[in-house]
């Protein structure tokens, strides 16, 4: 498909705005707006090819669309009369850059060219001195490597054979063998037609949407491939013109911690690809004000200007020609969830924002970071280095080199650190899958530290002295030297290095952080509980912020030690009366449980639900038995009877995934006797504690009304025999079958409450079995776009969403004030949150570290 020749298709920066993001991209989108707000002479020229250029040149096997040349051409026309210089000319040059710009950014995913419009006659024209052929060497590299995929390596072998330090000679030398490799590798000359120059970069720009970082990148972040990138081409500044020059990234406020002073990198006499790419290492912001004190006056006011504007942090970059400051981009900063909590609770505080602003400008997953391990306060170890603090968080695994070797140890379940020279982006997938991230280059503004904050991956950067062998697969400081494998910990809120098996704490939560949180309990609707099965959970949880457990496993009480055997037992008896002797064991240790959290949870709601047990679990391996027992038959032991006994009950009482036997109300239903006891254990801990909570007692894997009947009765008798008739109790079931949603109007009839359990729904609606999907077929469905994340962590709104709609309407015109929560894992996934509130849910339940991101999306969903 082509865009219709008419579609306007480039826009001038003064034409744009900031609504139009999703047209010009977010960089194009500011630019302009940022032109608005700063004024023509602030902010260099330039014009943006829209997305939907982009789109149809995707969707047009890569041919431009329809009528872009000749826009294109316009547009630079009208630049070139902006300027007073044209592209290329061999008197005084006008020279541009040309950058991606999608929607959302992706640090370093996507392609830059600078300097474009060198060549021959125009490096004379800029100059011909030392400056102008750096610029020519730079522009001739970059788009080899760019536009024509030219390894980077072929460059930097020249370089390092003929050093940094290059006269103009040396350089123009360097240009000249720089050509030479783009004839070697290409075959063609190196374009001479600034033109056709401009036309291959927006080219290439374009294709580096579709390269594999960028494809891997938006996989993880979740955004559409359908989207493309916009294309930026924006008159050149030079911060390589000399000592009074510099190029820089500046953040509005500390980028790591979100303190409210400005910080970011800067290096002088450069371009800003050297700040960025790790080559150099950058210096400071703050030491700006020592070298250029006027320009660094202009950019703080600069950078509260923009603050005030977009009233959000800002992200920025800039150029300092020869004692001029100009402004080339800005954007909202993505910042690690330290800053973010920080910069709420500043914002709030200095009336830049109110609560329910400040609030929606945090990313509620990424709070996780915040909950994250650290070293343990006054622990003992070596430093073996120190870098940049890059990215907060604690991490401990063994060293891998290459991100493919990250994503296979990650795939085994191993944790690892993956350890680089320098900060590349090129393998996202690799920062996805290792604890954490240490390189020997570069700062807090490269690619690496900033895809590293965005993921919340503890991140260690520029520890300069790791001398990293990548063939040998080694890191050496002074005389140590680890291997792949050796075990290496990184602390990236400290920015500190050890080989020791430093021990990790957890974290807690800081006093901006609970500010926060209290925000978003004033404004949120949903409640939060916590999944929670022992006393200690319990206590998590409510430190947290829980205001109940929504989902007590009972079942997970009998995995300890001394209960297994009991609970062995109790399986398989094939008798009631075995089995009530079994159960007769289990009962004291089941009240002490149900005590111990009571205790905790004194006067809040608890819900317990009665035994869902995958009753494999519990049994002993039938391969370990099988072997027990022919070793017992060799040796003529006299267990031989005993264990071929167990043998043939484990195999009557096998069942494979998705486990959808036995489990739930089918064994209350099948033995009784054994909900009794759970019931009886429940009534008396509640009756042996001084203040009880509000216990809800849950039936699990309800298809059909009359189970839950069946099972009501059964409750209501044990409660009546245990005397605990005078006790807060309710009795409800969890929603975790197709049938269940369907007929929930009926259901709902016997039941006080619903909690979807959206693990098994979603595992019986779409016939996946939670168990498997996920080594499967899952990524290939992701590749293949059937999805675009797993069912199993975000809920899928329109199908098993809908069934939990379905069941929430029907079940409350049934039964109006049902109780509705939700307790599967989506309970902590924000996304999720917002579809849970839309559906008229009453609270969410999830793992205690999940409670506070929960508060803070419900607050987040409450606002819309
Ligand atoms: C569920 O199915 O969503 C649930 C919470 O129960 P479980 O995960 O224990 O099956
Ligand atoms: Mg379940």
């Amino acid at each position: 498909m082509k865009a219709a020749a008419s579609t306007k298709l480039v826009y001038d920066f003064a034409e744009g705005s900031r609504e139009m993001r999703e047209l010009l991209g977010g960089k194009g989108a500011n630019v302009a707006e940022m032109t608005r707000v700063l004024g023509a002479d602030r902010v260099p020229a330039g014009f943006t090819i829209t997305t939907e250029a982009c789109v149809a040149y995707m969707q047009g096997d890569r041919e431009f669309p329809d009528g872009l040349d000749e826009q294109v051409a316009e547009a630079l026309a009208r630049l070139e009369e902006q300027a007073g210089k044209t592209l290329g000319d061999a008197e005084d040059p006008l020279l541009v850059s040309v950058r991606s710009g999608a929607r959302e950014s992706m640090p370093g995913m996507l392609d830059t060219i600078l300097n474009l419009g060198l060549n021959d006659e125009s490096v004379e024209g800029l100059g011909g001195d030392r400056f102008a052929w750096d610029s020519y060497r730079r522009f001739v590299q970059m788009f080899g490597n760019v536009c024509r995929g030219i390894p980077g390596e072929r460059y930097e072998d020249l370089i390092s054979e003929v050093g940094r330090d290059l006269d103009a000679d040396g350089l123009q030398a360097l240009t000249e063998r720089f050509k030479r490799v783009f004839q070697d590798e290409t075959g063609e000359e190196f374009p001479n037609d600034p033109r056709e120059q401009l036309k291959q970069a927006i080219r290439a720009v374009f294709d580096s949407w579709l390269g594999d970082r960028a494809v891997s990148y938006r996989r993880i972040n979740h955004i559409p491939d359908e989207w493309g990138t916009a294309v930026n081409v924006q008159q050149m500044v030079f911060g390589n013109r000399g000592e009074r020059s510099c190029s820089g990234v500046a953040f509005s406020r500390d980028e790591v911690t979100g303190e409210p002073k400005p910080s970011g990198d800067f290096l002088v006499n450069a371009q800003g690809e050297d700040v960025v790419s790790g080559v150099r290492t950058p210096r400071d912001l703050p030491e700006m004000k020592d070298v250029m004190p006027d320009a660094y006056d202009e950019l703080r006011e600069i950078l509260s200007t923009l603050e005030q504007h977009y009233r959000d942090m800002q992200d920025t970059e800039f150029t300092v020609e020869e004692g001029r400051l100009y402004m080339l981009q800005t954007r909202s900063a993505k910042r690690p969830a330290q800053a973010a909590v920080r910069f709420a609770v500043d914002a709030v505080e200095e009336g830049l924002l109110d609560k329910p602003e400040a609030i929606a400008t945090i990313d509620a997953d990424r709070l996780d970071a915040l909950l994250h391990p650290h070293f343990k306060r006054g622990a003992k170890f070596d430093v073996l280095a120190e870098g940049v603090p890059a990215s907060p968080g604690a991490a401990k695994g063994a060293i891998v080199f290459t991100a493919a070797d990250a994503v296979a140890a990650a795939a085994e379940g191993r944790d690892v650190v993956l350890v680089r020279p320098f900060t590349e982006a090129d393998d996202v997938a690799g920062f996805h899958a290792a604890k954490g991230i240490l390189t020997a280059e570069g700062g807090k503004a490269s690619h690496a530290a900033l895809v590293a904050r965005g993921m919340g991956k503890p991140c260690v950067a520029g520890a300069g002295t790791l001398q990293v062998d990548l063939k040998a697969k080694t890191v050496t400081v002074e005389d140590t030297t680890l291997s792949e494998g050796d075990l290496i910990a990184i602390d990236g809120s400290a920015g500190v290095v050890t080989a020791d098996d430093v021990e990790l704490e957890e974290a807690d939560v800081s006093e901006h952080f609970e500010t926060v949180l209290g925000w978003a309990d004033e404004l949120r609707d949903l409640g939060v509980r916590a999944n929670a099965d022992t006393p200690h959970d319990a206590a998590k949880a409510r430190e947290f912020g829980a205001e109940g457990i929504g989902l007590c496993r009972t079942e997970h009480m009998f995995m300890a030690e001394d209960r297994q055997p009991k609970m062995r037992a109790m399986i398989m008896a094939e008798s009631e009366d075995d089995r009530r002797k079994a159960l007769d064991a289990l009962l004291p240790l089941q009240q002490q449980d149900f005590e111990g959290l009571f205790e905790e949870m004194s006067g809040l709601p608890v819900t317990i639900r009665l035994l869902d047990p995958p009753l494999h679990e519990f049994l002993p391996s039938a391969e370990d038995l099988a072997a027990e027992l022919e070793h017992a038959r060799n040796e003529g032991s006299p267990d031989v009877g005993e264990l071929e006994h167990t043998l043939d009950r484990v195999h009557s009482l096998s069942e494979t995934n998705p486990m959808l036997g036995t489990r739930g109300v089918r064994l209350g239903v099948l033995h009784p006797e054994v909900y009794e006891m759970q019931v009886r254990a429940i009534v008396r801990g509640a009756l042996a504690v001084e203040a009880p909570p509000q216990v809800e007692i849950m039936i699990p894997l309800v298809a059909y009304e009359k189970e839950l009947e069946l099972m009501r009765e059964l409750v209501e008798r044990v409660i009546d025999e245990e005397g605990g008739e005078h006790l807060d109790l309710k009795i409800g079931t969890m929603i975790e079958l197709p049938r269940a949603c369907f007929v929930a109007d009926r259901i709902a009839d016997h039941a006080d409450f619903f909690s979807f359990g959206t693990n098994d729904l979603t595992q019986t609606a779409l016939g996946f079995s939670r168990d498997d999907v996920e080594g499967r077929f899952l990524t290939r469905y992701m590749e293949r776009k059937v999805l675009d994340r797993s069912p199993f962590e975000t809920i899928d709104a329109p199908g098993v969403g809908w069934l939990v709609r379905l069941a929430a309407w029907v079940g409350r015109e049934s039964h109006p004030g049902l109780k509705l929560g939700i307790c599967g894992e989506h309970g902590g996934d924000p996304e999720s949150i917002h579809f849970f509130q839309l559906a008229g849910l009453d609270y969410v339940s999830c793992s205690p570290y999940r409670v506070p991101i929960a508060r803070v999306a419900a607050a987040q969903a409450a606002l819309g």
